[in-house]
């Protein structure tokens, strides 16, 4: 066995711990939960890059979250939400830990409540949050349009376009403690900034009541999409890719100072640097998680030394630290 099959399918003990945490969780699980080991991670992100999860979960009820969780707290195995895996690099060696989505329908709902307001479940898909608002008449989600996660991602990341962010329209958020408790937070309570919620660092997101700007006629929010999504298409690539890899520096893009370094167009096997939008890498077809992250460390290091700045990551890397790695 070479050294990086190793690192894949873990050490004969590492692979004890996860078939004896499938074995336990399997008879506790509703006959509707998915629950596999070694799932592959790089069909189930937009970069498509990466390993498996050892572990990975798709709850089909509350009950099933708090028994997945609650094992797993018991047992001491790292927990990793997946949403529609928009904003994730995976390494290559995957995921040491349970990998849990709420990619079931029970997750997804869009319920109006009657007064102008929405519920929304983590699950739903951003784009079938616009879809579903604008032929309803609500105004206020369009910049969302083109932002490929579900709600509970983009609630953890405080996703934005536009000039908006999500919680500008978030009123209150359900979500699930590490020991299973379900709790609702108003706005005002919650800590969120830049691609960054702090409540959500830990919890589970179950979903996020909505509060619409207004009401207007389900045509004009359509039009107001549109704009959106013909801007996103002349701006953005269309490879695939984790969306924006670094934060934007205080005062500065950092799509422009990469451009500026002389990084379109940079490439590590297939990953690249995008010639459309610097500030996306791209793969083209076999990248693997090595070779993004060597393209990751390449930029940081070339516009530094052009520039100046140190870029932050706005991606994570999944089940681990960048600071493990840069
Ligand atoms: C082409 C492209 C364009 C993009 N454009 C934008 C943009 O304009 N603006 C923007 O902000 N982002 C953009 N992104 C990045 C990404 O789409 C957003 O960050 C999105 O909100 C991530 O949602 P997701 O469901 O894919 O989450 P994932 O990438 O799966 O996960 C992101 C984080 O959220 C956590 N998470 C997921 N679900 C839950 C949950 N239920 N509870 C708690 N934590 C959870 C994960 O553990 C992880 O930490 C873009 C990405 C791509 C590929």
């Amino acid at each position: 066995m070479t050294a990086s099959d190793r690192s894949r399918s873990g050490t004969a003990p590492d692979r004890r711990r996860w078939d004896e945490l499938l074995a336990r969780l399997r008879p506790q699980l509703s006959a509707g939960a998915k629950l596999t080991g070694e799932e592959s991670l790089a069909t189930k992100t937009t970069m498509r890059v990466g390993g498996a999860a050892r572990v990975y979960a798709e709850p089909a009820s509350v009950a099933d979250l708090q028994i997945l969780l609650g094992e797993a707290k018991a047992h001491g195995v790292p927990v990793f939400m997946l949403g529609r895996g928009s904003n994730l690099i995976v390494p290559d060696e995957g995921v040491d830990g349970l990998v849990i989505s709420l990619a079931q329908e029970a997750w997804a709902g869009f319920v109006p409540t009657g007064d102008g307001r929405v519920w929304a479940g983590a699950g739903l898909r951003l784009k079938n949050l616009c879809g579903l608002a604008a032929k309803a008449g609500l105004v206020g989600f369009e910049f969302l349009e083109g932002i490929p996660g579900n709600v509970g991602g983009a609630l953890r990341m405080n996703a934005g376009a536009m000039g908006g962010w999500i919680f500008d329209v978030v009123e209150e958020v359900r979500l699930m403690t590490r020991d299973g408790e379900v709790r609702t937070l108003a706005k005002a309570a919650m800590h969120v900034d830049y691609r960054h919620c702090a409540e959500l660092h830990d919890a589970v997101a179950l979903g996020a009541l909505l509060r619409p700007a207004t009401q207007a006629d389900a045509a004009a929010v359509k039009r107001q999409m549109d704009a959106y999504a013909q801007k996103r298409h002349e701006s953005q690539p269309r490879e695939a890719s984790a969306g924006c890899i670094f934060k934007n520096p205080p005062g500065h893009s950092a799509g422009r100072l990469i451009d500026e370094s002389g990084l379109k167009g940079e490439r590590v096997g297939d990953a690249e640097v995008s010639r459309v939008h610097a500030n996306f890498i791209v793969n083209r077809g076999r990248a693997s998680g090595a070779d993004v992250l060597e393209l990751v460390r390449r930029v940081r290091a070339r516009v530094k030394e052009a520039k100046g700045v140190d870029l932050e990551p706005e991606a994570l890397l999944y089940g681990k630290s960048w600071h493990d790695v840069l």
